[in-house]
C-alpha cells in the first residue's frame, strides 16, 4: 500500500488560498490598495474595467520594490512586514500573512512595475496563473503600479459566481471608501471605465469625509474625541435627525483599518437609543487605536474581524463617548414622531385621474349563499386602467382556484368594499396602522406597506407605457451630491422620467428636479433623492430588459408615505381604495404584508 498523503503543489496551495482572500474583484482592490497605503504612498490611483472583470489597477508612489522583492512579492508567505513573531505583535498595521500577491498572481494575469526611489531603473514582472512569464528592467517611475487582468480567468466557476457589473462595482466603491476613509492624508482617484468616480486630496478626517459623502454632511457630523489607557477613540457620529433608512454609513477602524464588530456596533446603537426611529441607523465612522499586543487580528482570512483582549471596556468606553458627543453639541431629537406632513395621494393632472374602481354590485348576490354566485357575475370594474388594476383577476383566480388560502381569505373580504365605505369610517392610529373593517373581521393595513404596493404598480404601469404622471414643482429644487451619487443617478434619468420625474443634470455633481411622480410628498427633495439613492445602492438595478421592475420598487420603496405620518381622512380613504385596486394588494414588492385581518370568529373567542 502506497503512502496517500502528498503535499500540495504550490500552485494549487496558491488557488485555495485565494479562495478566502479574493472572493470578488473588491477583494484584490482592497489588497492592492492597502499596500500601496503600507508602501507609504501619499498618492494613490485606482482603475477599474468591467466592474473589475476586465482590469483592476493601482499605481502609487510609495517606497517601490527591488528586483529581487519585485519577484519575491508573488511568493507564499513572502512579507517585507514580519520577520519574527515578535513582529505579528508588535505591528502596528493589521495582521500580514504575505498572501494576497500569491494568491491574486495564481488567479490573474498581474503585470507588475516598480522602481524604489532613488533606484535608476525599474523592475516589470509578467506572471500568469502563477507562472512568471517574463522580467525586465524598465523605466517607471517612482512607486509600484500593479495590474490585473482577467481576474479568475482560470477558475471559471469563481467567475460565474459574480454578480452583476453594478452590484460588483458597488463592493469596489465599498472597499474603497474604507481605505479613503482612514487615509485622509493620502490622495486618491479612482477611474471606473475611463471616467474619474471619485477624486479626493490630502486633507483632514472631516473634508475626507465630506468629500466623499457629500458636502451636505459638512452640518451632519458631530467630532467624538476620547482619550484612555485601553483604546482612543476618534472620528465622527451622524447628528440623529439624520440616521439612515439603510444600514450604510457605519465604519469602524481599528489600528488603520476598517473592522466589522457587531458587539461594538451595538454600544453605538445603544447610545443613539431614543433619539432615532426604530427602524433607522445612526452614521458613525470611528477609529479606534489601541495597543496591538491586545489585539488578535489573525482571526479572519481578510482581517475584518478581530479579537479584542478588553473588549468589555471598549465597550463602555466607547458608548459613553458617543453619548458625550451627542450631549456635548446638544443635538438632542429634532425629529418629532407626531409632526403632520400633508401628502396626497391623489394625482391633480386633469384626465388622468388615479383610477377608482367603478363598482357594479349584482342584486342577485347573496352574501350568505356559502359558495356565491360565480365571480363573474358579481361585479364589474370598469374605467381607464381596467386591465393593469384588475382586482377580479385575483379574485376569480382565488374564489374559484385553491390557491393559498391564507390569500384566499384576505381578496375574498375585498367583496365587501362598499360596505366599509357606508358603514364604517376606515380610522389611522398611531400614524402608521389603518384600521377599517370587513364583513368577516378588522382589517389592519399598513400604510407604509401599502402605499408602496401601490405606487409600484403605478410606476411600472408607467413606464412600461411610458406615460408619466408627473407633479411640477413651484420652483425646481437643486440637490448637490457626491460625484458617485450624481452619477448613479445619471444613469437611471430615463427611467425616473418614465415614472414621473423631471430631473436633469445641472453639472458639478449637482441635479435638478422639476417634476416628482404625482401623488408623492414634495415637502423634501433633497430628501427624497437621498432615499432614492440610498434604495439604489441597497438594490442596485440589475442590467438587461427587466431592470425597470426593480427601479419601480426602488422609486415606490422611496416615495412611500412614512410610518410616522398623519393622514387625513380623504387620504386614508384613498389609501384603502387605491390598494383595492391593485393587483397584489397584500404584499409589498418585496413581499412584506400589507395588511392582515382578525377574524370575528377570533375576536368571539377571545371575549368568552
Ligand atoms: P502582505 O501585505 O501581507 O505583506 P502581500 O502579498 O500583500 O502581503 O504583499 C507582499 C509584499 O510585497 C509586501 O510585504 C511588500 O513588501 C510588497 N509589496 C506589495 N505591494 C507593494 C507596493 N504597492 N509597494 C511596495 N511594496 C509592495
Ligand atoms: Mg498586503
Amino acid at each position: 500500500m502506497p503512502d496517500l498523503i502528498r503535499l500540495l503543489p504550490e500552485v494549487v496551495a496558491n488557488q485555495i488560498a485565494a479562495g478566502e482572500v479574493v472572493q470578488r474583484p473588491a477583494s484584490a482592490v482592497k489588497e492592492l490598495l492597502e499596500n500601496a497605503v503600507d508602501a507609504g504612498a501619499t498618492s494613490i490611483k485606482l482603475i477599474i474595467k468591467d466592474a473589475g472583470r476586465a482590469l483592476i489597477q493601482v499605481m502609487d508612489n510609495g517606497c517601490g520594490m527591488s528586483e529581487r522583492d519585485a519577484r519575491m512579492c508573488f511568493e507564499r508567505h513572502a512579507t517585507s512586514k514580519i520577520e519574527t513573531t515578535d513582529d505579528l505583535l508588535a505591528i502596528h498595521t493589521l495582521g500580514f500573512r504575505g498572501e494576497a500577491l500569491a494568491s491574486i498572481a495564481s488567479i490573474a494575469q498581474v503585470e507588475l512595475r516598480t522602481r524604489r526611489i532613488g533606484d535608476e531603473v525599474g523592475t516589470a514582472i509578467v506572471i500568469e496563473g502563477s507562472d512568471f512569464k517574463s522580467q525586465s528592467p524598465v523605466t517607471t517611475p517612482e512607486g509600484t503600479s500593479i495590474l490585473i487582468k482577467n481576474l479568475f480567468f482560470n477558475v471559471p466557476a469563481r467567475r460565474n459566481f459574480l454578480k452583476s457589473n453594478t452590484l460588483e462595482l458597488k463592493y469596489i466603491l465599498e472597499e474603497f471608501f474604507r481605505v479613503a476613509y482612514v487615509n485622509p492624508s493620502v490622495a486618491f482617484t479612482f477611474y471606473n471605465n475611463d471616467k474619474i468616480l471619485h477624486q479626493v486630496s490630502a486633507s483632514n478626517l472631516k473634508q475626507r469625509l465630506v468629500s466623499l459623502l457629500g458636502n451636505n454632511y459638512n452640518q451632519r457630523l458631530v467630532p467624538v474625541e476620547q482619550e484612555s489607557a485601553i483604546v482612543s477613540i476618534h472620528g465622527f457620529i451622524g447628528k440623529p435627525e439624520f440616521a439612515k433608512k439603510t444600514r450604510g454609513e457605519q465604519y469602524f477602524f481599528a489600528n488603520g483599518r476598517f473592522i466589522k464588530n457587531s458587539y461594538l456596533h451595538h454600544a453605538i446603537e445603544n447610545a443613539f437609543r431614543e433619539l432615532i426611529t426604530s427602524d433607522s441607523f445612526p452614521t458613525y465612522f470611528l477609529y479606534l487605536n489601541v495597543d496591538p499586543k491586545t489585539i488578535d487580528v489573525n482571526i479572519h482570512p481578510t482581517k475584518t474581524e478581530i479579537n479584542f483582549q478588553d473588549i468589555k471596556s471598549i465597550y463602555a468606553i466607547l458608548h459613553s463617548s458617543v453619548r458625550q458627543a451627542i450631549g456635548k453639541f446638544n443635538i438632542t431629537p429634532t425629529l418629532d414622531f407626531e409632526t403632520e406632513r400633508s401628502i396626497s395621494l391623489s394625482p391633480p393632472a386633469e384626465g388622468r385621474v388615479y383610477p377608482q374602481p367603478e363598482i357594479r354590485v349584482n342584486p342577485d348576490y347573496n352574501p350568505f349563499e356559502k359558495n356565491g354566485p360565480p365571480p363573474s357575475q358579481q361585479r364589474n370594474y370598469t374605467g381607464p386602467w381596467q386591465s393593469l388594476y384588475d382586482p377580479l383577476k385575483d379574485i376569480r383566480f382565488n374564489v374559484t382556484g385553491n390557491e393559498d388560502p391564507e390569500k384566499q381569505h384576505v381578496l375574498s373580504n375585498w367583496d365587501e368594499l362598499e360596505d366599509r365605505q357606508t358603514a364604517f369610517q376606515s380610522i389611522q392610529i398611531q400614524n402608521r396602522f389603518i384600521l377599517t373593517h370587513t364583513r368577516s373581521g378588522l382589517m389592519i393595513i399598513d400604510q407604509q406597506n401599502a402605499h408602496e404596493r401601490i405606487l409600484f404598480e403605478r410606476f411600472l404601469a408607467q413606464m412600461e407605457k411610458n406615460s408619466p404622471i408627473a407633479q411640477q414643482q413651484l420652483l425646481p429644487v437643486n440637490v448637490p451630491l457626491s460625484a458617485g451619487d450624481a452619477g448613479l443617478l445619471k444613469e437611471h434619468f430615463q427611467e425616473f422620467s418614465k415614472a414621473g420625474f423631471e430631473i436633469s443634470d445641472f453639472g458639478n455633481n449637482t441635479i435638478l428636479v422639476q417634476a416628482i411622480p404625482a401623488g408623492c410628498n414634495n415637502n423634501d427633495i433633497p430628501g427624497l433623492i437621498e432615499k432614492i439613492l440610498e434604495n439604489l445602492k441597497a438594490n442596485p438595478a440589475d442590467a438587461g430588459g427587466q431592470a425597470y421592475i426593480g427601479l419601480a420598487k426602488t422609486l415606490a420603496k422611496s416615495l412611500a408615505t412614512s410610518r410616522n405620518q398623519k393622514l387625513q381622512v380623504e387620504e386614508i380613504n384613498g389609501l384603502v381604495e387605491q390598494l383595492f385596486a391593485c393587483n397584489a394588494p397584500d404584499v409589498t414588492p418585496d413581499g412584506k404584508p400589507v395588511m392582515m385581518i382578525i377574524g370575528f370568529d377570533e375576536l368571539n373567542r377571545k371575549f368568552k
